[in-house]
């Protein structure tokens, strides 16, 4: 009875190790990617700046501008501050913008209505 319980305590500590080094890789991509989402904030928020800058040149006014935000926010019917609602990967499950060409969690090739393509 002893060394099936030792067997047992045996495989829970392996279990636990594989999970415990599966959430290791996850943190790290997860580093990765937030590395890469900073990056493309900075580009976005560069190229904002050089349009405001340029609009504002050009007598555009703030209101003007705040007008065209709400009314571009306005086209998937609500204003909300994204560009769509959110669609679920069809391997990992999660919510991922449908703008992706991919999920940002797996990989997993996403077509525009969200689903996985072959
Ligand atoms: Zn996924």
């Amino acid at each position: 009875m002893q060394l099936l319980t030792n067997l047992f305590q045996d495989l829970r500590i392996t279990t636990n190790s594989v999970k415990s080094n599966q959430t290791s890789v996850r943190a790290i991509q997860n580093e990765s990617h937030i590395d890469t989402l900073s990056e493309k904030i900075d580009q976005l928020y560069i190229m904002n700046l050089a349009a405001l800058e340029l609009l504002t040149e050009l007598g555009i006014t703030q209101s003007q501008i705040m007008k065209k935000i709400e009314e571009i926010d306005l086209r998937d019917g609500k204003l909300d501050g994204k560009l769509s609602q959110p669609t679920e990967c069809s391997d990992c499950g999660h919510k991922i913008s449908k703008r992706r060409t991919n999920c940002f969690y797996c990989g997993s090739k996403i077509n525009s209505f969200g689903f996985k393509s072959t």
